[in-house]
């Protein structure tokens, strides 16, 4: 089986943009809505959004099963209030959660979080709860910095969080590492803010102790981790420096890396690098990469081919394309077990 954990809807019927769009332009006078029920999508809307993109992508490439979030760039959780992101994130959600139920097989849920810029992580855990329990998702994706590239909020290895790590450990889930749209014009969303953000994320748990507070947390930090692979050497000396333990012991038992680089040079320096029980297979398609490479001939996104192609042995290969998914996602292994698999 094969196990794509990061793809988000971002080929969702227009309805819900224009929806946005009104929320937005109310946003200093909201009681003019738009209502939540005033968002009406059918079934054969979805289905249709789904089969003619990420199903069909999905059957292409040979992959079975995606964990599906809302669209990362639309979370845009600097805009409006704790009241906004609240609404937005329920609609959002929701919407993944029907696909899920209308393609049981193919898809499952990751809940975007009600964040909000200088609002307590806290009040996102009753989106988060309702996302674990009704919905049968089985992540959460959690932004660091909800001011959408100005970094307000404390590190994540700050006590700020500390909330949301107590229902991430209670419910057995893991967190995507995902900012959202940068509105900070010095930043480019998909090229710069993703990457930094994965990059910041990973040496904000090297310089704490995090993970003695919390030691079954689990981060997943998308995008081949940034920066991270490629500077290890760097990461392991300031470990060093800060008389930090060896990585491996400090951070690898609850940092794992997806496969969303886009050219199998980077995939196989992420798989030699990187301890296989660590990296899981993702392509966060139909996502910010959507062309053809000219030099293979094969969409960047398609990133099964590079693991396919990586010198690995069929046992790490199943390691990355299924057996870390169940292992750091434990309620869709229970999930796939419940259906026999
Ligand atoms: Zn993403």
């Amino acid at each position: 089986m094969i196990i794509d954990i990061h793809g988000h809807y971002t080929t969702a019927p227009k309805a819900l943009e224009d929806w946005r769009k009104r929320q937005i332009d109310n946003l200093s006078t909201p009681e003019l809505g738009p209502k939540p029920s005033e968002l009406k999508i059918s079934d054969d809307e979805l289905r249709d959004t789904i089969e003619s993109n990420q199903l069909r992508l999905m059957k292409q490439r040979g992959s079975d099963l995606t964990i599906f979030s809302p669209r990362a760039s639309f979370m845009a959780h600097h805009i409006g209030d704790f009241n906004t992101s609240s609404t937005w994130a329920a609609i959002c959600n929701e919407l993944c959660y029907r696909v899920s139920q209308l393609f049981p097989d193919n898809f499952i849920g990751a809940a975007m979080l009600p964040q909000s810029p200088g609002v307590d992580p806290a009040t996102s855990i009753p989106e988060l709860e309702r996302c674990i329990k009704d919905y049968g998702f089985v992540g959460i994706n959690l932004n660091p910095d909800p001011s959408g590239g100005h970094w307000t909020s404390p590190p994540l290895s700050d006590r700020h969080w500390y909330p949301i790590y107590e229902k991430m450990v209670e419910y057995d889930i893991p967190a995507m590492v995902h900012v959202s749209t940068s509105c900070n014009c010095a930043f480019h969303t998909t090229g710069a803010h993703y990457l930094n953000a994965d990059t910041t994320a990973f040496m904000q748990c090297l310089t704490s102790d995090l993970f003695t507070d919390f030691p079954t947390l689990r981060f997943v930090i998308p995008h081949g981790g940034g920066a991270v692979p490629y500077h290890w050497g760097r990461f392991r000396g300031l470990a060093q420096e800060m008389k930090k333990p060896l990585l491996k012991d400090h951070l690898l038992n609850n940092i794992f890396f997806d496969t969303c680089v886009y050219h199998q040079p980077g995939i196989d320096l992420l798989t030699k690098v990187i301890p296989v029980d660590n990296v899981l297979f993702a392509s966060e398609m139909i996502g910010a990469v959507r062309g053809i490479d000219p030099e293979t001939g094969h969409y960047y996104d398609d990133t099964k081919r590079y693991i396919e192609a990586a010198a690995l042995t069929d046992a790490e290969r199943q390691q990355i394309f299924e057996g870390n998914a169940r292992r750091v996602y434990p309620r869709l292994d229970a999930a796939l077990k419940a259906k026999g698999l």
